[in-house]
């Protein structure tokens, strides 16, 4: 009898769960090493597998939003952790939530039917080279698993914490009084938004007294110089943003030809301009004061956020330097990447990326190669995401902005039914290992 060796997965989190269920329900045998209830991270509380481990939402179920689209494709996909969301669903409006420990047992449950799925409750230090492997340890991995993966990643492909600054949708903004300029150049690559010293003065005051989210008490203290909440650079003074983030310094307005006060800078997310990042605004502020503070700049009056901004802890790779599109090293295609840790943020993301390292590791272990889901698809969009090459590479949530735009152009309300039902069709047509 020919002896198969299982696909071995570092971490039952989320990504870990659907992977192995993924693989498992195909036949295939699976090793899934978890280090809890033996060893905790800072935020993981529960002994359980498939553990929630802050809010107990999932984020919207609505068709037409970019979350409900993902959740949706996951079922398509018959995911293990939505059909358990799904069973441990407790009423919140329009979001998916869950009774947590409910919602762990379920997906425990369904794991523990298959006798060729081994769960070993060990802490592991080292990778494992034997088999096929996935690694899949989460934002809070372990210090030892860590620097073992920069030595196969390299140092300087492996972050700690992500800078996220809020992402705007283009159509959104209004650009009659920003203008294109380049500090250092003739480009015009970023867009920029003038202030006076009377709309300066404004947006400082509202910044020092808004709302922060409190830093979970592993987080304290470990801002890098380079990249502070812009909350935390005003608290430096009134001038310390003006020769930061909003130096106004090699900037021209057209229209007064005089350099203006401050500036906020937005640079395109990608080719078409479709979305834009706020340049170094990542921030600690609430999602409300957010939203509240930011549109009270010219021309954000009435704008809609693709993603909000953060900064927090999390260990990620720089994924789009070192994936394949199946989520395998280039150096070690032997080694795939599943959650969060290769670079998406999010409950529903991570648990994506655990079905798609799942499939692919099967079909590298059956000697196939499968295409990755088709990119106006939202799995299929995140994959992109995380294996194009971009200067500052940072976890991204779903949203529409990274799906390619609809053929035509169609009214605001409409927008989301029509890249769901797009994505929906051709998620049908793209067929997974079987
Ligand atoms: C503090 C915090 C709060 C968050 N809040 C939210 C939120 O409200 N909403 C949201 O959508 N997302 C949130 N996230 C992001 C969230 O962590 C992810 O969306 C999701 O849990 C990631 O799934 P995962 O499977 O990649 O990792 P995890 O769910 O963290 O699973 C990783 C698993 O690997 C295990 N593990 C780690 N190292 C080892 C090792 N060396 N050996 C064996 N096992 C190991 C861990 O114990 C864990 O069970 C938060 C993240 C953090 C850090």
């Amino acid at each position: 009898m020919i002896m198969v060796k299982p696909i071995t997965i570092i971490g039952g989190g989320l990504a870990g769960c659907e992977a192995a269920w993924q693989i498992a329900r195909r036949g295939f045998p699976v090793r899934l090493w978890e280090m809890k209830p033996l060893r905790f991270s800072p935020a993981h509380k529960s002994p359980l597998l498939a553990e929630i481990i802050c809010s107990n939402s999932l984020g919207s179920n609505a068709p037409n939003s970019a979350s409900g689209l993902l959740k949706a494709e996951l079922r398509q996909l018959r995911s293990l952790i939505v059909a358990a969301a799904d069973a441990s669903a407790v009423p919140a409006g329009g979001a998916l939530a869950v009774e947590r420990g409910a919602f762990s047992q379920a997906v425990e449950a369904q794991l523990s039917q298959f006798s060729h799925l081994e769960i070993l409750r060990q802490e592991v230090e080292d990778i494992p080279r034997e088999s096929l492997l996935i690694i899949a340890a989460g934002p809070l991995c372990t210090e030892t698993l860590a620097q073992n993966i920069s030595s196969l990643t390299g140092a300087e492909h492996l972050f700690f914490y992500d800078a996220i600054a809020p992402l705007v949708e283009g159509e959104s903004l209004d650009k009659s009084t920003m203008f294109w300029a380049n500090r250092r150049s003739d480009d015009k690559d970023y867009l920029n938004i003038p202030l006076t010293k009377d709309q300066y003065e404004g947006f400082y005051r509202e910044l020092l007294a808004a709302k922060v989210v409190d830093p979970h008490p592993f987080e304290e203290q470990h801002y890098f110089e380079s990249c502070l909440p812009i909350e935390v650079l005003a608290a430096r003074g009134r001038d310390t943003l003006r020769f930061g983030p909003m130096k106004p310094v090699g900037l021209v307005e057209p229209t007064s030809g005089q350099q203006p006060y401050a500036v906020v800078q937005l640079r395109k997310e990608d080719k078409e301009g479709r979305l834009f990042n706020i340049v170094g605004f990542q921030t600690k502020l609430t999602w409300s004061e957010q939203k509240r503070i930011f549109t009270l700049l010219p021309g954000m009056e009435n704008v809609t956020f693709a993603r909000l901004g953060s900064l927090h802890r999390n260990t990620f790779i720089n994924s789009p330097l070192l994936l394949e599109p199946n989520l395998s090293l280039r150096e070690y295609p032997q080694i795939l990447f599943a959650g969060q840790l290769l670079g998406v943020e999010g409950y529903m993301e991570s648990t994506a990326m655990g079905l798609l390292a799942g499939i692919n590791a099967l079909a590298i272990a059956r000697g196939k190669s499968i295409l990755p889901p088709p990119p106006t698809t939202a799995m299929g969009a995140l994959i992109k995401h995380v294996t194009t090459k971009t200067k500052n590479f940072q976890p991204m949530n779903i949203n529409f902005g990274i799906l390619p735009p609809l053929p035509h152009k169609v009214p605001k309300k409409e927008r989301g039914e029509r890249y769901s039902a797009r994505a929906l069709a051709a998620l049908s047509e793209w067929m997974p290992v079987d």
